[in-house]
């Protein structure tokens, strides 16, 4: 019997009707109002597919939230999960284990150089966490800059440093202290209005003058190519330029590549393509093709040095989880084999003419950006003003949504993909074919004239 007839038969017991009614009643819908949230019933999944509850197959453009790298069912990773299981599935974090040993000196090769001290954690919010308290105990300061349109992490202290309105559910009371936000950088919709090139790069000198102006300034707080938020990425000043101003003043720069991270830019981790290395670089998502949770904070040869007769104030009982760790290893050795980082860089332009297309066809079509294979098509009603069809506010008001509608229609031609605001999200498994990417963006293509009839002027 294949697995996905064990699946289907397992199932039997409960029809696909009880299981999403089960789902729904006794579980939170996340980033939504409950009302209405109606979940796929997914039973399979091999290599860049998902399989629903009647069977039907869906390719998987975003690979799911942007983290099944490898794809589904990859038998390696899959093998040393079972392995790892058999052998050892748990020690505490205060003893050595082969496994953390094993995934320690592979981290070294692949992250960027001199990041060379680990913290494990079960995600990337958790990552995240763990850099904020890193930074202040290494600093002795407690001030946070992060950017707006960020996405950090959903616990207090990550969302307190989340710059997208997800924050505002928290405040007034339950706001974290100690974060303060400068400018996104964002050359479609500059947010301080500047034209790049011309600009000078001027959201960076914002976030000098912020500091110039802050005491008490631990980090500034980056996703090098911001992911949620639509596919920022910045021009190729910007990161040596953060880099100089963080070291003038004495500032860590921590660099959440907890999605932009392990190929999905075309580089191991984004901030590889502009050649600077961050003080901290946290992670998660992609690091075990997502096939078990694990978080990674990695901090620099400094800042270990600092902890050798400092108090390191963190921990957390399944840090470094040996059944965590050992999908890691594997996964990160799939990489390397299937040479996945280069794949995602030699299908950027195939991608890219693909997208470039959509939007000489599409008025409604504003921009698409990306790097790799992590690109946004984002939509506007008007490509002058560039007014979205949808905010943020209509969002946590659990307003309809023009993006959700549009995926839904692309669902049912059997495609999936993250909308989220005005923008949609392509982020394929990293073993995306050529062909593939034609079924993803074709079904794009045919409904993105729901969008076009809408488009001012249009
Ligand atoms: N940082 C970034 C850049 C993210 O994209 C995410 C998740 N989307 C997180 C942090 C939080 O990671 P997790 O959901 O694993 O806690």
């Amino acid at each position: 019997m294949s697995p996905n007839e064990m699946m289907l038969e397992k199932s039997e017991t409960l029809t696909s009707e009880q299981i999403v009614e089960l789902t729904r009643k006794h579980n939170y819908g996340t980033w939504r109002f409950q009302k209405g949230w109606n979940p796929m019933h997914i039973v399979d999944a091999e290599g860049c597919y998902i399989v629903d509850g009647k069977g039907k197959r869906y390719l998987d453009f975003s690979a799911q939230l942007m983290c099944s790298n490898l794809g589904h069912k990859n038998q390696v990773v899959i093998d040393a999960i079972a392995k790892q299981a058999q052998q050892l599935s748990y020690a505490m974090p205060g003893y050595a284990t082969e496994v953390r040993a094993e995934l320690s000196k592979l981290l070294v090769e692949v992250l960027p150089a001199g990041l060379s001290k680990f913290f494990f954690t079960t995600s990337g919010t958790e990552a995240n966490e763990a850099a904020f308290k890193i930074a202040r105990m290494y600093t002795g300061k407690t001030k946070i800059i992060a950017r707006y349109r960020s996405y950090h992490g959903s616990t207090t202290g990550s969302i307190a440093a989340t710059g997208d309105p997800r924050r505002w559910a928290m405040e007034p009371g339950g706001k974290g202290p100690g974060v303060i936000f400068g400018p996104e950088v964002n050359c479609y919709k500059c947010p301080i209005r500047h034209t790049y090139p011309g600009c000078g790069i001027a959201c960076a000198d914002y976030l000098e003058h912020m500091i110039r102006n802050e005491s008490d300034v631990a980090a500034v707080l980056i996703e090098p190519v911001v992911g949620t938020n639509g596919v920022l990425v910045p021009p190729d000043e910007y990161m040596p330029k953060l880099r100089k101003i963080c070291d003038e003043y004495g500032v860590l720069l921590i660099a959440d590549e907890v999605m932009s991270g392990w190929g999905r830019t075309g580089e191991w981790f984004a901030m590889n393509h502009w050649g600077v290395v961050p003080d901290i670089l946290t992670t998660a998502k992609g690091i075990t093709g997502a096939y078990v949770p694990l978080g990674l904070c990695a901090t620099s040869g400094k800042i270990a040095d600092f902890f050798e007769d400092h108090y390191f104030a963190h921990g957390h009982t399944y840090e470094a989880h040996p059944m965590t760790l050992a999908p890691a290893v594997a996964a990160i050795r799939e990489m390397q084999r299937m040479d996945l980082v280069a794949r995602a860089k030699g299908l950027e332009p195939y991608l890219r003419g693909k997208l470039e297309e959509l939007k000489a066809k599409h008025p409604s079509v504003g921009d698409v950006r990306g790097k790799g294979l992590f690109w946004a098509v984002d939509l506007v009603k008007n490509r002058t003003t560039k007014e979205p069809f949808g905010t943020y506010s209509d969002k946590v008001a659990g307003r309809p949504l023009l993006v959700d509608q549009i995926a839904g229609k692309i669902l049912a031609d059997g495609v999936t993909i993250q909308a989220w605001v005005s923008h949609f999200i392509i982020a394929p498994p990293l073993i995306i074919t050529k062909v593939q990417i034609d079924f993803g963006i074709d079904a794009l293509d045919r409904h993105l004239s729901i969008a076009d009839a809408l488009v001012e002027g249009g």
